[in-house]
C-alpha cells in the first residue's frame, strides 16, 4: 500500500460556522509551502505561494504537466496587483471595470516583485487576476502574498468546477480543498495582454471581447494565431508579439556528458562530469537530484549562466520522469534553433 492510498486532502466546507476556519487553514497551508485548492468564479484553482519556487514546482508535479508555462498569480485587489505588475492606462481601466472577476491581465513584471521565476516561466511579464470568490479573496488578503493557480485538474483533463472534482483529480496531492460549492462561471478567465501600445486577447474566457472593447473604447488589436487545441491551460502567442518563452542568449546543449571549451555548466545530481573544472561558470539545479528543487532553480540558474558570457551552456542529463519531463521540455525549447 502506498502512503498516498490512505491519505486524503483536508476538505473544508465554507458553510455557516466553518468559513473562518477554512480561510485560516488555507492561509496556513499556503504559508507552509503546500498546495491548496481554492474556489474561484471560473474553476477551482490549484494554488501555491507564487513567491515560493519550490511550492510552485509542486503545482507542476501534482498536475503532471509536461511543460512549463507561466501561471496566473492571484491577488486580493488592484493595489496588490500594482506591486507586482506595471499597469498602463488601458490595463488599469480594464482592472477597474472587471476586477474582481474572470479577467487576467498580462503586464510587465515590476522589477522588485517577489513572484518566483517559475511562476512566470522566466518571463519579464506577469499574469495577474483578482478573483471574485469572497472566501478566496479573504485567503489572498490573509496570506499577503500572491497565489499562483492553474486549474486544479491533472494535465490534459477537464477543469474542476466542484470540490468533489478536485478530490477526484488530485486526491492527497493537495493539502487542503476549500469547498465553497460549484463555480458559477465554469470557464477559465479571459486573458488580455497590456504590454505596450496594443492590447491583445490571448485567451477567450469569462469576459467577452465585446465587453472588453466597450471599456477600451476601441477594438482589440489583432490576436495571436490560435490556441493549443490540446490544452485549455495553454495560450499561443503570436510570433514576434512578445517573448512568449524565456530563451537564453547562449546556445544550450542537452544531455551533455562533458563540458567543452568555452561552455558553462548546468549541473544536476551529485556526480561531477568531465571538464567541469574548466567550465566558464557552474550552476547546480539540485545537488541531490531532486526534481522539485531543480524546477524551482531552473530559470534563475539559466539566467545566471547566460550572463556569464559563455557561448554555450552544457546541461547534464535530467531524467524524463515526473517533473523532469517539464524541465526537459523547457530546456529543449531553450536549445531549439531560433531565427
Ligand atoms: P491557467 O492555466 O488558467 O492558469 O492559464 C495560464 C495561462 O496564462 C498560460 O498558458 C499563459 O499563456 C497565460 N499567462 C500567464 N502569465 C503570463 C505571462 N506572463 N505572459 C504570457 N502569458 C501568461
Ligand atoms: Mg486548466
Amino acid at each position: 500500500m502506498s502512503a498516498f492510498a490512505s491519505s486524503a486532502p483536508r476538505l473544508i466546507s465554507t458553510d455557516d460556522g466553518s468559513r473562518a476556519a477554512a480561510i485560516a487553514a488555507a492561509v496556513e497551508a499556503l504559508g507552509a509551502g503546500r498546495l491548496v485548492a481554492l474556489p474561484t468564479e471560473t474553476v477551482y484553482g490549484l494554488g501555491a505561494d507564487a513567491t515560493d519556487g519550490t511550492a510552485v514546482a509542486g503545482i507542476y508535479a501534482a498536475k503532471g504537466r509536461p511543460s512549463i508555462n507561466p501561471l496566473i498569480s492571484h491577488v486580493p485587489d488592484l493595489a496588490a496587483a500594482e506591486t507586482h505588475g506595471r499597469f498602463d492606462a488601458d490595463a488599469r481601466r480594464l482592472a477597474q471595470a472587471f476586477w474582481p472577476g474572470p479577467l487576467t491581465l498580462v503586464v510587465p513584471k515590476q522589477p522588485g516583485s517577489p513572484i518566483s521565476d517559475l511562476a512566470t516561466a522566466g518571463l519579464d511579464s506577469v499574469g495577474l487576476r483578482v478573483p471574485a470568490n469572497a472566501v478566496t479573496r479573504a485567503v489572498l488578503a490573509g496570506l499577503g502574498r500572491p497565489v499562483a493557480a492553474p486549474s486544479a485538474n491533472r494535465s490534459g483533463r477537464i477543469s474542476p468546477t466542484t470540490a468533489a472534482d478536485v478530490v477526484a483529480e488530485l486526491g492527497a496531492k493537495v493539502a487542503v480543498v476549500v469547498d465553497d460549492g460549484p463555480c458559477p462561471v465554469g470557464v477559465e478567465s479571459t486573458i488580455v495582454a497590456c504590454l505596450g501600445d496594443d492590447v491583445r486577447l490571448l485567451r477567450p474566457g469569462g469576459v467577452s471581447r465585446a465587453e472588453i472593447e466597450a471599456v477600451l473604447g476601441r477594438p482589440l488589436d489583432a490576436s495571436p494565431s490560435g490556441h493549443d487545441a490540446d490544452a485549455s491551460d495553454e495560450v499561443l502567442l503570436a510570433p514576434g508579439m512578445m517573448t512568449s518563452h524565456y530563451a537564453p542568449e547562449a546556445a544550450v546543449r542537452l544531455d551533455a556528458r562533458e563540458v567543452r571549451a568555452g561552455e558553462a555548466l548546468l549541473a544536476f545530481g551529485p556526480e561531477p562530469i568531465a571538464g567541469q573544472d574548466q567550465a566558464v561558470a557552474v550552476e547546480t539545479l539540485s545537488a541531490t537530484g531532486d526534481l522539485t528543487e531543480a524546477a524551482a532553480n531552473l530559470f534563475g540558474a539559466l539566467r545566471r549562466l547566460d550572463s556569464s558570457g559563455a557561448a554555450a551552456i552544457a546541461v547534464m542529463p535530467i531524467p524524463a520522469e515526473g517533473l523532469g519531463e517539464a524541465i526537459r521540455d523547457r530546456l529543449a525549447r531553450a536549445a531549439a534553433p531560433r531565427g
